[in-house]
């Protein structure tokens, strides 16, 4: 009998939201430190990476592989939570990610909505406080971070592995 059991326990860690709102390139920069330019097109279903702590699970956008995530809500343990600040519908569309999430993921699940690209504020669509009003009407945290700049990346793990910590 092992008289010293080693136990690791991964933060399970979806993200979330649309297509092309940088969940790959979140991913990257918090995993590798850089930004790699273009699309994962090659993103297909969900791929995962462990890094520290975390085991992150990156999904696709699409409608059509919304039912291989369906399986990967009831184990997560935190979504993160993803639009892109230049792109009003992928906004629009966090009401009902957070319907499917309140759907398929347990119930003490941790959820932060973060407002990617913020690096391009030039362009943007949706201001600061209109995702900070929708991010309260939900009672989640929220942040604006840049996958390109890493502006916000660390700070947003940071910041659910001490939500975590927190409700165990
Ligand atoms: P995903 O479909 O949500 O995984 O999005 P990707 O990570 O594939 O990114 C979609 C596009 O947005 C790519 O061209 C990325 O280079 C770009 N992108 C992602 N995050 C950022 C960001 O924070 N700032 C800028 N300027 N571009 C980004
Ligand atoms: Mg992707």
């Amino acid at each position: 009998k092992p008289n010293c059991v080693f136990v690791c326990v991964f933060l399970q860690t979806i993200l979330v939201g649309d297509s092309g709102v940088g969940k790959t390139s979140l991913l990257v920069q918090f995993d590798q430190g850089k930004f790699i330019p273009g699309s994962f097109s090659a993103t297909v279903g969900i791929g995962f990476t462990v890094s520290f702590l975390f085991q992150i699970w990156d999904t696709a956008g699409q409608e059509r592989f919304r039912s291989v995530t369906h399986a990967y809500y009831r184990d997560a343990h935190a979504l993160l939570l993803l639009y892109d600040i230049t792109n009003k519908a992928s906004f629009d569309n966090i009401r009902a990610w957070l319907t499917e999430i309140h759907e398929y993921a347990q119930s003490n699940v941790v959820i932060m909505l973060l407002g990617n690209k913020a690096d391009m504020s030039g362009d943007r669509a949706i201001r600061r406080d209109e995702g900070e009003r929708l991010a309260r009407e939900y009672s989640v945290p929220f942040m604006e971070t840049s996958a390109k700049t890493g502006v916000n990346v660390d700070l947003a793990f940071t910041a659910v592995a001490k939500e975590l910590k927190h409700r165990a």
